[in-house]
């Protein structure tokens, strides 16, 4: 038998994407609230590495993710939602 142990969280208590460069580690946090208007970064703000290029299919894919949480927060506050919306994630045993 095995044990499995997740973390569930609804979506509406998902604050931010968190970028961690693989160069120096520096994390850039990234609100995913709609209020959001800076442009997804480009550069590592801690060592200057290119984290997200713009002809990067990531980016392309991280972009289409932020406008989908934008409009999917955004009608859950304003038309509420017959179901809940959760994420579950591994949580390793202790
Ligand atoms: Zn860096």
């Amino acid at each position: 038998m095995t044990l499995e142990s997740r973390i569930v969280a609804d979506v509406t208590d998902l604050l931010a994407l968190r970028f961690e460069c693989q160069q120096c580690h520096g994390v850039i946090s990234w609100p995913l609230k709609s209020e959001r208007k800076r442009a997804l970064p480009k550069r590592c703000p801690s060592c200057d590495e290119w984290i997200l290029l713009e002809s990067s299919p990531v980016r392309a894919g991280l972009t289409q993710v932020l406008e989908g949480m934008d409009l999917l927060l955004d009608s859950l506050s304003d038309e509420g939602c017959p179901v809940a919306i959760r994420l579950e994630l591994p949580h390793p045993a202790p």
